[in-house]
């Protein structure tokens, strides 16, 4: 922390070093600025600790499971394969104090200085941490996001995804609420480490956004996977029993769980921020309000990343924190390009997907192509598993350019991603069309679709 009175100024004070703060605070730092970034938490904020990373390792850690029961289908014998909760845990745990220390390192190499301690805003150019106040000429608030839990009796019972990866016990009966990304990626994750899975969504079909045939065949691919995936379904109350926790069901059933995962949406992490002292406003939805500049309604304050709506993705608010960096502090005027984000959903099987859903090109009256190719992968034929693939491409007829791509089936997160610097350049189906194969991949099939839906 600063020692004296002048140490207490700076360009730039950024509150909260999650994705979206600590690469503003590099790039800007890197620039000539003078940088602090205060963090009460966890450097790295919620993707590194409690979101994306440890996710990611622990949909790894689930999928051995099956890759178990697909060997023998190629001549493997693995018996008694068991998991031990508390290993991968610990070893997911590691490695998060790992990338602390990283994210620690890469902020002290680009000159930003750390403040550990809870940052609150007094003024347009103020900012207090444990009663040290500190000037900046700009503050940049970067607190992210919050799990959202709705109210219903018992509702304190249940955890969230803050808490989901640090269990102490593993939850053998694991009942999910919600039919989002969250939910749905820990259903797959702990299903496949061998929990008896209930998912719930309140709705007709879960993934609401996604494009209407990724959304149906996933759930179908989901239930084959063994979870217990219902729909039009909620939890009305929740509450503690000798066996666990009783959850009583909208229908007036009841199921008992050893864990209770609320994954209902997260809100804009901004209590207790002192917004009241400025001018900042929220939007209709409650998010921090910005202009294309990421300035608020006090144009000495900025704001970026899930706590102003929009798609709440780390790539996503990385990217934002590099345009307001440079045109901040490197005499640009950058501007952020929100056109074909993709995103993928790590679930099992994955979901991928790129620019327009069907149901979005039919609302914007484009006169459109679908082309779909439904499928079973290859390793299949020999492990029997009974899991199938869809890709499904959408193509503007009067540009031919292809404005949606979507996939449900292994590795659909990874391989998006390459089509999605197709689709940025503006590749046209021709482009596909004349694109030659990679045989024998799942890919392919996006460059050997010909007929279209009548
Ligand atoms: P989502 O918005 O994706 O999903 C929230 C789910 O909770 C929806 O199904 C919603 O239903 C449901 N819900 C909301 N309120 C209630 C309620 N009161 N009772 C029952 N169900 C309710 O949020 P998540 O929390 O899953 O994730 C937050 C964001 O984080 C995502 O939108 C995504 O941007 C990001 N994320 C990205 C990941 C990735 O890139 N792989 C992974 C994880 C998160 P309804 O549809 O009816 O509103």
């Amino acid at each position: 922390m600063p020692e004296s009175r002048k140490d207490t100024s700076c360009d730039l004070f950024v509150i909260g070093a999650g994705s979206g703060g600590v690469r503003a605070s590099r790039v800007a730092a890197s620039l000539g600025a003078k940088v602090f970034v205060a963090e009460d938490l966890y450097l790295g904020g919620t993707c590194v600790n409690v979101g994306c990373v440890p996710k990611k390792l622990y949909v790894y850690g689930s999928e051995f499971g099956k890759a178990f029961q697909d060997a023998a289908g190629f001549g493997w014998r693995v018996t008694d394969a068991t998991f031990d909760w508390p290993t991968l845990r610990d070893n997911k745990s590691r490695e998060i104090s790992r990338l602390n220390s990283i994210y620690e390192r890469l902020l002290d190499g680009s000159g930003a200085t750390v403040i550990d301690g809870r940052a609150r805003v007094v003024g347009p150019h103020t900012v207090d941490v444990d009663g040290v106040e500190y000037q900046a000429e700009r503050i940049l608030l970067a607190t992210g996001s919050w799990p959202t839990k709705p109210a219903f009796s018992g509702s304190e019972l249940a955890i969230t995804s803050n808490e989901i990866f640090d269990l102490e016990t593993f939850p053998t009966r694991l009942l999910v609420i919600g039919g989002g990304y969250i939910a749905t990626e820990f259903a797959g994750i702990f299903n496949g480490l061998g929990s008896q899975v209930t998912q719930l969504y309140r709705g007709e079909l879960f993934m609401r956004g996604f494009d209407g045939d990724v959304r149906r065949f996933a759930a179908q691919e989901i239930q084959k996977t063994g979870v217990d995936l219902r729909f039009n379904l909620n939890v009305a109350s929740l509450q503690r029993v000798s066996d666990g926790i009783e959850a009583t069901l909208t229908d007036g059933t009841v199921l008992t769980a050893d864990t209770v995962l609320c994954a209902t949406g997260r809100h804009p992490n901004i209590d207790g921020l002192g917004l009241e002292s400025t001018q900042v406003a929220l939007n209709a939805q409650g998010y921090v309000r910005v202009n294309r500049d990421f300035q608020t309604d006090e144009p000495s304050i900025f704001a970026l990343g899930d706590m102003t709506g929009g798609p709440q993705l780390t790539p996503v608010a990385i990217t934002q924190a590099m345009v307001f960096a440079h045109t901040q502090f490197g005499n640009e005027s950058r501007v952020m390009d929100y056109d074909v984000i993709p995103t993928a959903v790590f679930c099992q099987p994955n979901i991928g997907t790129v620019g327009l859903t069907e149901e979005a090109a039919a609302e914007q009256g484009l006169s459109i192509s679908v082309f779909r190719s439904e499928f079973r992968p290859m390793k299949h034929t020999l492990s029997g598993r009974d899991e199938r693939t869809l890709m499904k491409l959408i193509v503007d007829t009067a540009s031919d350019r292809v404005i949606g791509l979507h996939m449900v089936g292994p590795d659909a997160g990874e391989i998006c991603q390459g089509m999605a610097v197709a689709m940025k350049a503006g590749a046209t189906k021709a482009h596909f069309d004349s694109t030659i194969g990679i045989h024998p991949t799942a890919a392919e099939e996006f460059v050997t679709m010909r007929t279209p839906d009548a």
